[in-house]
């Protein structure tokens, strides 16, 4: 037996084996009646928080250019729609309709189901098709992309750096945020909410 699946009881020193405790409930000794350890509820509390900042994030993300570039007095701001629509009308659809998909739709349906499935069962109700909702996450989760933009940004910005003056704009460090507020979504163990949905629906 691992070690840290004992525990040891502060007040009178009797030895415990960890069981696996609902979200807001707390172990006691069997001997003395003294607190062991708890589970808190934080865990569905901060998923929940971390969307809401996700969707504000999101939304500055698209609404403000990336950077701007000028060069020999000429000024040029791209945004992430500019981008998908430049790539459009260069007859390289496929690389628009790839960024579209894992920069913008993906992310924001990610978002909103994540929103769909947390507002409900922080109020100790089940949405209507969770385990639907679950499911799509899941497989959802890999086609997000929008580090690997990120990245595909940054190396344009150094590369295109030496022929044109780039100032990082807003919308830049918002897709930053935007990429850490989703892996750390991403962090969180989905079986918690499973559980959270079982005992809503007791
Ligand atoms: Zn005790």
């Amino acid at each position: 037996m691992p070690a840290q699946a004992l525990i040891v009881c502060e007040h009178c020193d009797t030895v415990h084996r960890r069981v696996e405790l609902a979200p807001g409930a707390a172990a006691r000794c069997h001997t003395c009646g003294g607190p062991l350890y708890h589970r808190s509820r934080l865990e569905l509390n901060a998923m929940l928080a971390l969307t809401i900042a996700g969707i504000i994030v999101f939304a500055v993300a698209n609404a403000y250019p990336l950077v701007t570039l000028s060069s020999q007095g000429i000024r040029n701001e791209a945004a992430l729609w500019q981008m998908v629509a430049s790539a459009w009308n260069s007859h390289i659809a496929l690389v628009a309709a790839i960024a579209a998909l894992t920069v913008f739709f993906f992310p924001l349906l990610q978002l909103a189901l994540y929103a769909y499935i947390l507002l409900p069962l922080s109020l100790h109700r089940v949405p209507r098709g969770f385990a639907a909702a679950m499911h799509l996450l899941r497989q959802l989760r890999p086609w997000s992309m929008v580090e690997v933009f990120l990245i595909g940004v940054l190396v344009t910005i150094i590369k295109i750096g030496s022929l044109a003056d780039v100032v990082l704009q807003p919308g830049i460090w918002s897709f930053g945020v935007l990429t850490a507020l989703l892996t750390a979504l991403a962090g969180f163990d989905t079986r918690e909410l499973w559980q959270a949905a079982d005992e809503a629906q007791r």
